[in-house]
């Protein structure tokens, strides 16, 4: 799932190495420009390009986009099943149905009387075969063994299966899984699986839940800044846009990074790291600089133009941080805004 700009990460770049590197022949995107966006920039590029949530649907009528691009809608409701099937220059396109198994988002209905009238439509249009079905969990960041929710949704999933395969209508792919239920090894005998945040680095499993993950892996990020100036402050000394004193003496450091570049003013009172030194948000975040806090012992190690980690490749300290402003690796990582330049490095 390389959705919503690879997760903060850079679609293209994530999208590129993804497809060279690992692999990888299916990705998932939220809307159609994102996957125009990956075939201009990749057209030679053979891959699944998945578009889920913003079809654009014109009048009722799906733009003709798809098929010059060779793009897959996921229909995930009646009435753009329909139009899909009686659209004659979609004969061809090949049908991906997403149904609701207990989300209650998207999805078409899976009651039994709402699938027979679903096979009933695909023969009456002679589609004996579905290119992928899929189904998303509500809750896949809880237990999946144990979660009443989590256990009906694969049960309604299988069940779906089992009545195509009844009615004689051929499944090529199924998938089910994101990153909490991957991460607890559900859904892998499935054709495919749809990681999405696990891909970056940390598990989205919530933190009650970490003992039930398998997924050890480093950010495959890390967000940093540098050091504009620094001095030492005493205890109650105001600070900044206002002038809140200054709880603690230290080594004032100002960084230059504000929620203009996704550092937000929630992440007051937030860990950071300058070379091993846990220092604190302090004060409000401006636009484009926060201060930050630190023991003055470490004052030979923090210096004018040392560098900053918000958060780096650890994922138990960016979890943390997560936690401490309570807030969600999702939206950290989304919050980053394009005026951070981005460096992919890749290691030998
Ligand atoms: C976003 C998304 C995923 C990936 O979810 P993660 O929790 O990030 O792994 C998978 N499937 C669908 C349909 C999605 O919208």
């Amino acid at each position: 799932m390389v959705k919503a700009d690879a997760y903060g990460h850079g679609l293209l770049p994530i999208v590129e190495f993804s497809y060279n590197q690992m692999n990888i022949k299916s990705f998932g995107l939220a809307s159609l420009g994102e996957a125009l966006c990956i075939r201009r920039a990749f057209p030679q590029m053979e891959a699944d390009l998945y578009v889920f949530s913003d079809l654009d649907f014109n009048n009722g009528n799906l733009s003709s986009d798809y098929i010059n691009n060779r793009i897959l809608p996921v229909i995930s409701n009646t009435q753009q099943l329909e139009s899909i099937l009686n659209d004659r220059s979609l004969l061809h396109m090949p049908l991906v149905l997403k149904f609701n198994t207990g989300m209650n988002r998207l999805g078409l209905s899976c009651v039994d009387k709402d699938l027979e009238i679903l096979v009933h439509q695909l023969k009456k249009h002679n589609r004996k075969t579905l290119y992928h079905i899929m189904s998303h969990f509500a809750c896949s960041g809880l237990s999946m063994k144990t979660n009443k929710r989590n256990i009906s949704q694969m049960e309604e999933f299988q069940k779906i299966k089992q009545f195509f395969l009844n009615h004689q209508i051929t499944i090529q792919r199924t998938s089910i899984s994101n990153s909490g239920a991957i991460e607890q090894k559900i859904g892998l005998d499935e054709t495919h699986i749809r990681p999405g945040l696990m891909l970056y680095g940390p598990s989205s499993l919530i933190p009650k839940y970490n003992n039930l993950t398998c997924w050890k892996a480093k950010n495959i990020s890390k967000l940093v800044t540098s050091i504009l100036q620094v001095a030492p402050i005493l205890k109650g000394t105001p600070i900044g846009y206002g002038a809140n004193p200054v709880h603690e003496s230290g080594l004032l450091a100002i960084i230059a990074m504000g929620y203009g570049d996704g550092l937000r003013t929630t992440y007051q009172n937030a860990k950071v790291l300058c070379n091993g030194h846990i220092g604190q948000i302090v004060g409000r975040v401006n636009m484009d600089m926060a201060q930050v806090l630190f023991d003055t012992n470490a004052s030979s190690q923090i210096l004018n133009g040392s560098q900053v980690e918000i958060f780096g490749h650890d994922t138990e300290f960016f979890s943390d941080f997560c936690i401490k402003t309570k807030t969600i690796p999702y939206e950290v990582f989304l919050g980053i805004t394009p005026r951070i330049s981005k460096r992919y490095l890749i290691e030998e």
